[in-house]
């Protein structure tokens, strides 16, 4: 991995969240992905392992330090770890110290968003392996069939990319279904 010198010089070519081991990580904090420096922190290898590692909290008093950075890409980033702690005292009551610019905020909990949930016409969250009931008739695409309101579908599947669609059988045949058609069974 590459680091540009004008990153590691924010830090004396130190890892800015620890301040103690030699930076050699450009990290882009999401959602950001254009490699702007005001979007990067310069990491070290033991922070990067420990960002991946979600068990590491004792690692994370560093944060103590680096989210009093000047600059957003760190607060962000360090806001967004300590989050992940913020049951444990020390991380509740730095989050409650300190005073980030409500953007900052956003952009270290923006991590947190989960997208893609799959709804049910009346907002409640399907999974895979739910029954549902079809709200309305609905044609089968390719077949003469259609399958009426209240049909029951049995251990529907989500579509991964689309969280508007479940798959689920019909007649045996599986097939598309948009979620605002179906109600939870
Ligand atoms: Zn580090």
């Amino acid at each position: 991995m590459s680091i540009s010198q004008e990153l590691k010089n924010r830090n004396q070519d130190l890892c800015e969240l620890c301040n103690a081991e030699a930076a050699t990580v450009e990290y882009t904090v999401s959602p950001k992905n254009d490699e702007l420096i005001e979007n990067q922190v310069a990491i070290c290898e033991t922070c990067l392992k420990a960002m991946e590692d979600k068990e590491s909290g004792f690692h994370w008093r560093c944060l103590e330090g680096s989210i009093w950075s000047p600059y957003a890409s760190v607060q962000a980033l360090s806001f967004r770890i300590l989050n992940q702690f913020k049951k444990e005292a020390w991380a509740g009551d730095l989050i409650s110290s300190v005073d980030l610019d409500e953007s900052t905020i956003q952009w270290a909990l923006s991590a947190f968003e989960v997208k893609d949930v799959h709804k049910d016409a009346f907002g409640n969250v399907l999974e895979t392996g739910d029954n549902v009931v079809l709200t309305q008739a609905l044609n089968v695409k390719g077949t003469n069939f259609t399958a009426s309101k209240g049909t029951v579908v049995k251990k529907i599947k989500l579509v991964h990319d689309n969280a508007e669609q479940i798959e689920g059988k019909i007649n045996d045949q599986v097939i598309v279904i948009l979620t605002k058609f179906v109600k939870k069974g």
